[in-house]
C-alpha cells in the first residue's frame, strides 16, 4: 500500500473549514498541514488549533509541501481560488455550491481537466445515513415501486447572520441547502427531469431566498416536491415517500419512522366508516392492522470509503470520484430552473 500522505491546506477557516480539518484527522493518507484566511482573528485560531497559518493564498500556492486545497470560503470566491490552486498545480476540494452559475463551474473543471488535476465538490450529504436508507429502501422495493417523494429541511432560525443573507457572496437557501437536497434527489432516479416549477420563499427580507419549495416532474414518472425552510416553527417529517405498495417515512436525522405497506398475504379488508370532524368516512380511515406490515427503519452499514478517502483514491488513478463533476453540473442547471420558474411563475419543461 502507498503509505504517502497527501498534505492539505484549508483556504477559510471558519465553521466549515474548522470542520474539514475534523474530518479529515481520522483518514490516513491525508493531513492537514495548515491554514490561510482573509480574517487575522481566524488565522490566530488556526495556528492555536496547531496549523501553520500561511500570510496568503499565493504563499500556500508556492509551497511545494501542499498538495490538496480544501476551499471553505463563502461561495462567491470558490472559483476564483479553485482556478489559481488547480493553475499553481495543486488538487482540489471545494465546498457547496461549487459555484453561483453552471457556467462558472465549466470554467473550473476546463482548467482542471488542463492541468490534469483532480477537482471534486464537497457533496458530504450523500453520507449522510437518513439519505442512505431511503436508497436502500428505494432499491429494495419494500413499498413497491416508487413514484412520489418529498425531502424537507426545516428549521425556526432564519438564515445564519452570516454572508449566506447577502446576494453576492452566493448566499440564500436554495444555494445553501438546495444544492444538498437536489443532489440526493438526482441520484435517486437514473430518470431525465422533465418539468420544473418553484417558489421561493422571501419572509425574512428580499435580498436572498429563505426558503423555497420546488415541484419536479421526472420522464420516468416520478414526481418529487423538495422544500427548505427557515421559518417553521413546526417541521415536516424529513422523508416522505410513496409506493405502489406502501409508504415510507423518516422524521428526522435521528432516523425515528417506519415502513408501512399492504399485507399480501390477507384478504383485502373493508375499512369500518370513522367518525372525522362533524362526518363519516371509510376512505381516509386507517387500514386495519391484519392488513398492513409494518417495517423499522434499520441503520444503513458503514461505509467503506468516505470522502477523503476516495479523493486520495481518485488521485492515484485507483478509482473514480464519487461526486462527478457532470452530476455536480446538472445540481447547478436545475438550481438555475428553479429560480427561473419562481421567477416566471411558470412550470419549465425542460429535459435535465
Ligand atoms: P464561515 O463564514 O464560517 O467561514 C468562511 C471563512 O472564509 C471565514 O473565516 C472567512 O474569513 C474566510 N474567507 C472569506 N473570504 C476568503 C478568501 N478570499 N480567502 C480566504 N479565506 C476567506 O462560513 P462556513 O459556514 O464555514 O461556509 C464556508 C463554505 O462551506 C461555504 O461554501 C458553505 O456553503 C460551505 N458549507 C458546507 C457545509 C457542508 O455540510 N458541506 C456546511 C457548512 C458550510
Amino acid at each position: 500500500m502507498n503509505d504517502r500522505t497527501y498534505n492539505v491546506v484549508i483556504v477559510g477557516y471558519g465553521g466549515m473549514g474548522s470542520y474539514h480539518c475534523k474530518l479529515i484527522e481520522p483518514v490516513q493518507q491525508i493531513s492537514v498541514i495548515g491554514i490561510y484566511d482573509i480574517i487575522d482573528y481566524r488565522m490566530e485560531l488556526g495556528m492555536a488549533d496547531g496549523y501553520k497559518a500561511y500570510p496568503s493564498l499565493d504563499a500556500v500556492l508556492a509551497d511545494d509541501l501542499v498538495d490538496v486545497i480544501v476551499i471553505a470560503t463563502p461561495n462567491d470566491v470558490h472559483k476564483e481560488i479553485a482556478i489559481k490552486a488547480l493553475q499553481a498545480g495543486k488538487h482540489v476540494i471545494c465546498e457547496k455550491p461549487v459555484t453561483i452559475t453552471s457556467t462558472d463551474f465549466l470554467d473550473i473543471v476546463e482548467v482542471a481537466e488542463k492541468e490534469n488535476r483532480v477537482f471534486t465538490v464537497h457533496q458530504n450529504r450523500r453520507w449522510d445515513e437518513d439519505f442512505r436508507i431511503i436508497q436502500k429502501i428505494i432499491e429494495g422495493r419494500t413499498m413497491g415501486e416508487l413514484f412520489h417523494l418529498e425531502s424537507r429541511v426545516q428549521g425556526a432560525n432564519g438564515i445564519p447572520g452570516d454572508w449566506r443573507q447577502l446576494k453576492n457572496y452566493g448566499g440564500g437557501m436554495l444555494l445553501d441547502w438546495g444544492v444538498h437536497l437536489l443532489d440526493q434527489l438526482l441520484l435517486i432516479t437514473d430518470s431525465q427531469i422533465e418539468s420544473v416549477a418553484a417558489t421561493l420563499s422571501y419572509i425574512l427580507g428580499t435580498e436572498v431566498d429563505d426558503g423555497f419549495t420546488t415541484y419536479i416532474t421526472f420522464k420516468d414518472g416520478l414526481t418529487a416536491l423538495i422544500e427548505v425552510g427557515t421559518t417553521n416553527y413546526v417541521k415536516l417529517p424529513r422523508w416522505y415517500l410513496k409506493g405502489t405498495e406502501g409508504t415510507a417515512v423518516i422524521r428526522d436525522w435521528d432516523l425515528s419512522g417506519e415502513i408501512i405497506t399492504r399485507n399480501r398475504n390477507v384478504p383485502h379488508i373493508e375499512p369500518k366508516p370513522i367518525q372525522a370532524g362533524q362526518g363519516l368516512t371509510k376512505t381516509m380511515a386507517p387500514p386495519s392492522e391484519e392488513s398492513t406490515l409494518k417495517f423499522a427503519i434499520e441503520r444503513p452499514e458503514l461505509e467503506s470509503q468516505s470522502f477523503y478517502e476516495n479523493f486520495v483514491s481518485a488521485i492515484e488513478g485507483k478509482s473514480e470520484l464519487a461526486i462527478k463533476n457532470k452530476e455536480v453540473h446538472r445540481v447547478l442547471v436545475l438550481i438555475e430552473t428553479i429560480f427561473e420558474a419562481a421567477a416566471t411563475k411558470s412550470v419549465i419543461q425542460r429535459s435535465i
